[in-house]
């Protein structure tokens, strides 16, 4: 459906769970996590339920996220029950992958149709510091388990971090040389503990990267959910993409609205506000009256963040695992 500035809003991103087994310094602390408690965190049925209606207003794709979605059991069967629903063309998942070798398996033959692994790093000792545990075996074995699944589509997300992995554009760019996938550089955004970090643009990256790999080409055409921006480097098997809501701001085509994990229906990711669809689902509300919630939630989507801002009126002050990145 369109929202009220003209906007076709197609796509939702739904937190499953607020529960991570990383600590990234920029989205959550070490300690003193405040947790959702399990009841308030809505169920798989519920989640289908809200999805089921969504597809009625042209919703037609999914991303899974969190949190750490694989955290939560049973995560296949979500992606299957989706997949079958009328309208629903495309189910993907966001993870940190310390957990994908175990469930590659089982994701694919649900149907996941692309998976997107975070690694800000591949150096040991500095993915140890960015998420505060020792996994990055974990994490590359995870990519190694989903690029056998041919079906799928591997995309690695990394977020450029002023003064702490730097030196990291050229090696993880080279995955995308000798891999099947699309690296990804993520620019940050100062929500919850981002606000302490300062990001690199996408020109300061490519020019890194030029002088690596040679001169780029800019690829046309759509790769994924949304505005990322692409270029190819000559014998490159993936692409290289850029997602930079500061510096190359894209909310006059932002086509998303989130969902979290406590069923707040979340229209922009800067703002607090969101239609509350759990307390509706949990007194047996009817499907017109949820689709209303849902229809209004779209309609008012704001037509811009300001990000540039440090504080305003209504902004959203959770932790980006709260909210679902
Ligand atoms: N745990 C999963 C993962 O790490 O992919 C899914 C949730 S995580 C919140 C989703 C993405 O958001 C990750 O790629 C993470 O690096 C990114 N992220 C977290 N905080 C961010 C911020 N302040 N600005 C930009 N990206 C952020
Ligand atoms: Fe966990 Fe993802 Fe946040 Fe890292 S970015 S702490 S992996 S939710």
């Amino acid at each position: 459906m369109l929202d009220e500035y003209g906007r076709s809003i197609n796509y939702i991103r739904v937190s499953v769970t607020d529960r991570c087994n990383l600590r990234c310094t920029y989205c959550m602390p070490e300690e003193g996590v405040e947790q959702v408690s399990h009841s308030d965190i809505l169920s798989y049925d519920e989640i289908a339920r809200v999805i089921r209606l969504c597809a009625e207003r042209g919703i037609s794709r999914v991303k899974l996220t969190g949190g750490e979605p694989l955290v939560r059991r049973g995560l296949p069967s979500l992606v299957e029950t989706l997949k079958q629903i009328p309208g629903i063309e495309q189910v993907t998942l966001t993870t940190n992958g310390v957990l994908l070798k175990e469930q590659m398996g089982a994701l694919a033959g649900a149907g996941i149709d692309a998976v997107n692994i975070s690694i800000d790093t591949l150096d040991q000792e500095m993915y140890a510091h960015i998420s505060r545990r020792d996994k990055l075996a974990d994490a590359l074995s995870g990519l190694e388990e989903a690029l056998k699944y041919r079906e799928v589509k591997v995309k690695i997300n990394c977020v450029p971090l002023l003064g702490v992995n730097e030196d990291q554009w050229v090696p993880l760019s080279l995955l995308a040389k000798e891999k099947p996938v699309d690296v990804r550089f993520i620019e940050m955004m100062p929500i919850g503990y981002g606000k302490k970090y300062q990001g690199k643009t996408q020109e300061d990256i490519l020019s890194v990267l030029r002088e690596a790999y040679g001169e780029e080409r800019c690829s046309s055409g759509v790769f994924g959910n949304g505005p990322s921006t692409y270029v190819e480097f000559p014998g490159f098997r993936g692409k290289i993409g850029f997602i930079s809501a500061m510096s190359h701001k894209f909310c006059s085509e932002c086509n998303r609205v989130r969902l979290t994990s406590e069923g707040l229906l979340k229209p922009c990711l800067q703002y607090a506000a969101g239609e509350d669809l759990r307390t509706p689902l949990r007194r047996g509300a009817s499907e017109d009256e949820l689709s209303r919630l849902i229809g209004r939630a779209i309609y008012h989507k704001p037509l811009s963040h300001h990000f540039e801002m440090e504080e305003g009126e209504g902004f959203e002050e959770k932790q980006m695992s709260r909210i679902g990145g």
